[in-house]
């Protein structure tokens, strides 16, 4: 990967280029900066890159020099870093990253001519909301986060993906040596050389973390990873409706964001026999569904319960989430879904998503309300098909970013 910065004052760079983790990286050719001296393409003696604003007003970088300089550096991805650009976050770092060459062009006085920014800037980038002197210091902002996504430029990947923002929530606190400072100490858990206990800890406190310093993160972050228990999708099929065409894609979905599958019969005569349901696993098996281990067939709702219950028996009792279709206006108490998913963090226990395949008349949910603890509200107004409600759960609570 290459990065050409243009810039008129490149001695800012000097020591960025040369210190510590990215010195060390573009020494050993992990990947290259090209700093491009928007002077030398000056106009006249004194080699002027600036002018007078039209109206009043100090100086701006003109057009032309600064189209010679980008021709200069070669076809790239162009970005002008600006405080009016969207915010600097780890989505537009990854946007990046992804590119071969990134040419960062850094305004200066009162910024560079509006024309240039139309006709040459891909993307305006702002590194917060406040006004610094030049784009030379968010430059070096974007070359630093980009970077460390370079393999080999941070020592340990997983340095790099436990990060803040990497999976979507914000790190949980480090301590190092002396394990008592100023009175005060590193948390015990620490020092027990207990690793699940210490993930455990890291998971909270991460957590924690993002509920109080960063609650706008959560819709955005995806919470495989974050959760103690699993997340689990039960879907009740009537044995008459059961279709293996749309069961494998409901499969499919769920190991798409490494969730399980779990499918019930309705009680009664809807839900079939032990032989039944025997020959419609076969039938699965050889519609593609062979992962037994993420989908399952669970003859009632109170054998899904006891299935689960004993898979996660260390994690705590299950909450139950009633995910069902209908009208916006059902279900009293019914929580967002943005609302439920900081719930389901806080509490920090397995999470069960119930779908119904109908309005549950006929399999009797709608008289057993209470088994659930919590209804969310419906998703687009409880007009989606079930596989559509099946894939916006899935990508609202465990897609990232
Ligand atoms: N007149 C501009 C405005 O109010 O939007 C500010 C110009 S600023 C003094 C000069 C240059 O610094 C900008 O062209 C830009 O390249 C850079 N700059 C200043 N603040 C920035 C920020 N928050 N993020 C990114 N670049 C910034």
């Amino acid at each position: 990967m290459r990065f050409s910065i243009v810039t008129a004052f490149p001695d800012f760079f000097h020591d960025f280029l040369r210190t510590s983790i990215v010195g060390r990286a573009l020494r050993a050719g992990l990947f290259r900066v090209d700093v491009v001296d928007l002077r030398s393409f000056g106009k006249g003696a004194y080699r002027q890159v600036d002018d007078y604003a039209f109206g009043t007003g100090g100086m701006v970088l003109t057009p032309c020099p600064l189209e010679d300089a980008l021709d200069f550096a070669g076809k790239g991805f162009v970005v002008y870093p600006s405080p009016q650009g969207v915010p600097l976050t780890q989505d537009i770092v990854e946007t990046l990253f992804r590119q071969e060459h990134v040419v960062i062009v850094c305004g200066h006085y009162e910024g560079v001519d509006e024309r240039f920014v139309e006709q040459a800037v891909d993307v305006e980038v702002s590194i917060g909301d406040c006004v610094l002197t030049g784009g030379e210091i968010p430059a070096m902002a974007i070359v630093d986060a980009v970077s460390r996504l370079i393999p080999g430029v941070v020592g340990k990947s997983e340095a790099v993906t436990k990060d803040s923002f990497y999976g979507g929530m914000l790190d949980y606190p480090h301590y190092t040596r002396p394990a008592s400072w100023n009175g005060r100490e590193v948390p015990e858990v620490l020092l027990s050389g207990d690793a699940a206990q210490i993930e455990e800890w890291r998971r909270s406190r991460a957590v924690a973390r993002t509920l109080s310093r960063r609650p706008d993160l959560l819709s955005r972050c995806g919470l495989q990873g974050y959760l103690r228990g699993g997340f689990y999708l039960a879907v009740e099929v009537p044995f008459s409706a059961a279709d293996t065409g749309r069961i494998r894609e409901w499969a499919d979905l769920c190991e798409g964001y490494g969730a399980v599958l779990l499918l019930f019969f309705p009680e009664g005569p809807e839900g079939g026999d032990r032989a039944e349901r025997e020959k419609f696993r076969e039938e699965l098996e050889s519609a593609g569904v062979k992962k037994p281990g993420k989908v399952k067939l669970l003859p009632s709702f109170e054998h899904l319960l006891r299935w689960v219950g004993e898979k996660e028996k260390k994690k705590g009792r299950p909450m139950l989430v009633d995910v069902s279709g209908g009208e916006p206006g059902q279900g009293g108490g019914a929580r967002h879904w943005l609302d439920l998913k900081r719930f389901i963090l806080e509490e920090g226990r397995p999470a069960v998503f119930c779908f119904r395949a109908g309005d549950g008349s006929k399999t009797g949910d709608g008289k057993n309300p209470d088994r659930y603890d919590v209804r969310m509200i419906p998703l687009q107004g409880g007009r989606l098909p079930l596989g559509g409600r099946i894939a916006a759960v899935l990508d609202r609570f465990l897609g990232s970013r």
